[in-house]
C-alpha cells in the first residue's frame, strides 16, 4: 500500500534520515523504534508530507507522490504525542471539522458518523464537552477518532502514550489494539515494547537517519543483531 525508496532528509547541514526503503503492505502493523534524535518523527513526518523530503520517492497505492500531499494526507491519519484538539471546540466538533471541511461531508452525516466513532473509542457520552474536560487517554483517544473520521488508509501514530500518565496508558493502547486486529495499516512510533512486541507485525529500528535492523517482533526483541539494537533493548528492561 506504502513504498518508501530511499527517502533523505536534511535540516540544513544536518542528514536526518539517510536513505530509508520500506514498503509497508495492506494490514500490516509496523512498530517503529529507537533511541531519542534518530529520526523516527521524521520519518512519519515526511510520509504524510509535514515535512518535505529532500531526496527519495513515496508512493502510495502504486503512484507516486509528488506535490499532491494534502490528497495524500486526507489518506494517512495521524496522531502525535501532543493531541492538538481545538480547545475551544466540542469533541464531537473536533471529530467532525475535518469531514465537514475537507469532504464537504454533509452536517448530520458526519454527527452520526462522529458519535460512532465516539463509541469505539469509548467516549459516546463526551460528545458535547470540551478538550479541558478530559483526560490525557480521552483526549487522545479522541485524537485517534478524530483522525478516523477521515476513513484513512494508513495511520501513523508518534508516541501516542508518552505524554500520558502510566495510568491512562494502557487504554490508549487498547483502542489502537482493537484498530489492528480490525486490519488497519499503521506505523508506531513507540517505546512501548511490550505493545510493541504483542501488536506488531514487523518492527523495525531506526538508529542515525537509517533502519538499522528490520524483523518480526521475536527477531528484534529476542535475537538482535545489530550492536545499536543490543544496547537500546538492554536500556529499555
Ligand atoms: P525522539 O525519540 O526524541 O522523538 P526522533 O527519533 O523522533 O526522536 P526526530 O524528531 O525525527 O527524532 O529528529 C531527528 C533529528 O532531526 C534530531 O537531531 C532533531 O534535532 C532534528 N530535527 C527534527 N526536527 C527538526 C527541525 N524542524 N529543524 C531542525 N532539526 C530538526
Ligand atoms: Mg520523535
Amino acid at each position: 500500500i506504502l513504498k518508501i525508496n530511499n527517502l533523505h532528509k536534511y535540516f540544513g547541514e544536518l542528514e536526518v534520515l539517510k536513505g530509508i526503503d520500506l514498503d509497508v503492505y495492506e494490514g500490516e502493523v509496523i512498530s517503529i523504534i529507537g533511541g531519542s534524535g534518530s529520526g523516527k518523527s521524521t520519518l512519519l513526518r515526511c510520509i504524510n508530507g509535514l515535512e518535505r523530503k529532500n531526496k527519495g520517492d513515496i508512493v502510495f497505492e502504486g503512484k507516486k507522490v509528488k506535490r499532491d500531499f494534502t490528497k495524500l494526507r486526507e489518506r494517512i491519519g495521524m496522531v502525535f504525542q501532543h493531541f492538538y484538539l481545538f480547545p475551544h471546540k466540542k469533541i464531537i466538533d473536533n471529530i467532525t471539522l475535518g469531514p465537514r471541511v475537507v469532504k464537504h461531508t454533509a452536517k448530520d452525516e458526519a454527527k452520526n458518523q462522529g458519535i460512532k466513532l465516539l463509541e469505539k473509542v469509548g467516549l459516546e457520552d463526551k460528545a458535547d464537552v470540551y478538550p479541558a474536560m478530559l483526560s490525557g487517554g480521552q483526549k487522545q483517544r479522541v485524537a485517534i477518532a478524530r483522525a478516523l473520521a477521515m476513513n484513512p488508509d494508513i495511520m501513523l501514530f508518534d508516541e501516542p502514550t508518552s505524554a500520558l500518565d502510566p495510568e491512562l496508558v494502557g487504554e490508549v493502547l487498547q483502542v489502537i489494539q482493537q484498530l489492528a486486529k480490525e486490519g488497519m495499516t499503521m506505523l508506531i512510533v513507540t517505546h512501548e515494547m511490550g505493545f510493541a512486541r504483542e501488536v506488531s507485525d514487523r518492527v523495525i529500528f531506526v538508529s542515525e537517519g537509517q533502519i538499522a535492523e528490520m524483523g518480526t517482533p521475536e527477531e528484534i526483541f529476542e535475537a538482535p543483531k545489530d550492536e545499536n539494537l543490543k544496547r537500546f533493548i538492554q536500556s529499555i528492561y
